[in-house]
C-alpha cells in the first residue's frame, strides 16, 4: 500500500518553511490506518518487546494499538505535570530552550524489554530522550519504531544501536 499518498503535507505549519507530514489523513483511512500497524507489528516482531512505550501525543496514537496487536502492554511517555505518580525525567533541546519528558518510575520492572513508539523521527531528540528515560528505569531498548522518518535531519545518529523500523521516508 502506498502509505506516502495517505499523508498530507501542509507547508508552511507551524512555522515558515516547515513542510508538515500530517498523518490524520492516513488516520481517518480504514484500510491506511490497519496498513500501518500490521506492518509494524510485523516488522518489529522479532524484538520480542515485553513493553511497548509512546510519546505524548502521536505516539498514543499508533503505540496503544501496537501493543494491542503485538499482545504486550503500553505506557506513555508524558508532557511534564501530567503523570500523577513519582515520575522519572529527560531534557532535550528545542530549537528555543529545551523541553522534558516524563514517565512514571513504577511503569515497568527493570529488566523489562522495551519497544519505542512514534508517529515521526526528525531531529532525534525526543526518542533520545526517551532512550534516557528507560535507562533510568533498567529497561532494556528493544527497538524504535516510526511511520515516518525524515532523513535529512539524521535523527537516527541521535539514538543507541538498536534496530530503527520505519514505513516512510522523506
Ligand atoms: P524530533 O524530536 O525532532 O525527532 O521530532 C519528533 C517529534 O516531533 C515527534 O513526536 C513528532 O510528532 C513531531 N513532529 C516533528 N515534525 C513533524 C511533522 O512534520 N509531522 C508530524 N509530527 C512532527
Amino acid at each position: 500500500m502506498d502509505l506516502k499518498s495517505l499523508i498530507r503535507d501542509i507547508p508552511d505549519f507551524p512555522k515558515p518553511g516547515i513542510m508538515f507530514r500530517d498523518i490524520t489523513t492516513l488516520l481517518r483511512n480504514p484500510q491506511g490506518l490497519s496498513y500501518t500497524i500490521d506492518s509494524l507489528a510485523e516488522k518489529c516482531s522479532a524484538m520480542s518487546p515485553d513493553y511497548i512505550v509512546g510519546m505524548e501525543s502521536r505516539g498514543f496514537i499508533f503505540g496503544t494499538p501496537l501493543a494491542y496487536k503485538m499482545g504486550v502492554g503500553f505506557v506513555p511517555v508524558r508532557k511534564p505535570g501530567k503523570l500523577p505518580g513519582e515520575v522519572y525525567f529527560a531534557e532535550y533541546e528545542l530549537e528555543y530552550g529545551v523541553d522534558r519528558l516524563e514517565m512514571h518510575q513504577d511503569a515497568m520492572t527493570p529488566g523489562s524489554r522495551v519497544l519505542v513508539v512514534d508517529d515521526l523521527i526528525a531531529t532525534g531528540g525526543t526518542a533520545a530522550a526517551t532512550a534516557k528515560l528507560l535507562e533510568q528505569a533498567g529497561c532494556e531498548l528493544v527497538g524504535f519504531a516510526f511511520v515516518i522518518e525524515l532523513q535529512a535531519l539524521g535523527g537516527r545518529q541521535k539514538l543507541p544501536d538498536v534496530p530503527i523500523v520505519t514505513l516512510v521516508e522523506y
